[in-house]
């Protein structure tokens, strides 16, 4: 049965890393000689250097160069969407330290849209493909949970909206009642819907920065399928997670999950204890991922880090941990 498990998780979850290029204040400053020698890594393995040489060499199921762009990440994110439209529960989510890309993996900007856009551009493609013989609608919800609470991104006057809480639902799944979950039947509905979030989100916080270090953004797809042939109806969820920086955890949490989870066998346990540890202070997070985390559902993480020199503790903390998930 553990071995069973084993392969089933394996198959299950994914990981990227993705390293930012070097900003102009890094350049600047001398730290140009990055700390991850990419002659030296491939597509799979990342090599890192210490500033006393020793190197480290860490597996992923693949690794993105500073210079790799949108698209090279979306054609290796791709073949996990086609799943949500055959009835698999998806969770992507970008892990990392506050600055290593997580918001331009998952947002980009409108020159260089990220996954969350592009994941839903492809849903509409293959819809579109499967037209005649499957019938789908797909709703969108978007939340920040932040200090425990659980915000709507899509309501525009907050001093309206009623507290929201996730409950569990008589099929066993975790809901947030009174979440707007707004239907949408192309990408230009997607967009707009983006932006109403982002500004949303915005709204009373004093510095961006500040804002996405300490919250987590989720976007919900939810998509219902109608096998037109058979009758057959299918009901999955998409989350596309924004999550807080990961130096907000304690590195001790951190460090003692990598170092009691060394055998494989407890991978699926690990991912759980990383849910319940890492995001404790954030226990809101764990129960609305929680249904969609179990059973077959299908993880993809991005593992964000920086290049930078001054980054490398942040860095390897980061690249230990992932490295032990998949
Ligand atoms: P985080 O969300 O992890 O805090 P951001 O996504 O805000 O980090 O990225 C920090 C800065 O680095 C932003 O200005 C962003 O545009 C830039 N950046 C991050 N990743 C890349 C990349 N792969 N290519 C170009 N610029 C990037
Ligand atoms: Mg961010």
């Amino acid at each position: 049965r553990l071995s069973n498990e084993l392969i089933e998780m394996k198959g299950n979850i994914r990981v990227f890393c993705r390293c930012r290029p070097l900003n102009a204040g890094e350049i600047l400053n001398g730290s140009a000689a990055s700390v991850l020698n990419f002659e030296a890594s491939s597509d799979y393995e990342l090599q890192v250097v210490a500033s006393d040489s020793t190197k480290k060499q860490f597996k992923f199921d693949h690794v993105f160069k500073p210079e790799d762009n949108q698209e090279a990440v979306f054609a290796q994110t791709k073949p996990v969407i086609a799943s949500v439209l055959d009835g698999f529960n998806v969770c992507i989510f970008a892990y990392g330290q506050t600055g290593t890309g997580k918001t331009f993996t998952m947002e980009g900007t409108p020159e260089q849209r990220g996954v969350n856009y592009r994941t839903l551009e492809e849903l509409f493609r293959i819809a579109e493909e499967r037209h005649g013989v499957m019938k789908y609608e797909l709703c969108v919800s978007m939340l920040e949970v932040y200090n425990e609470k659980i915000r709507d991104l899509l309501v525009e006057n907050s001093s309206q909206t009623k507290k929201l809480e996730v409950k569990q639902s008589a099929e066993g799944t975790q809901e947030v009642p009174g979440l707007v979950e707004a239907p949408v039947y192309g990408t230009e509905d997607v967009w707009e819907l983006l932006k109403t979030g982002n500004r949303v989100r915005s709204v009373g916080s004093t510095s961006a920065n500040e804002l996405s270090s300490r919250s987590h953004c989720l976007l919900r797809v939810t998509v219902v399928g109608e096998n037109l042939v058979n009758g057959d109806r299918t009901r999955s969820r998409l989350w596309l997670v924004d999550l807080a920086g990961s130096e907000r955890v304690g590195k001790t949490e951190v460090e003692y999950l990598c170092s009691s989870c060394s055998h494989s066998y407890i991978t699926n346990s690990l991912f759980n204890s990383y849910l319940c540890l890492v995001w404790n202070r954030n226990s809101k997070l764990t129960h609305i991922l929680q249904s969609s985390l179990g059973g077959d559902c299908k993880t993809l993480m991005f593992v964000q880090v920086s290049p930078s020199e001054t980054d490398l503790g942040e860095t390897l903390c980061s690249l230990n941990f992932a490295s032990r998930v998949r």
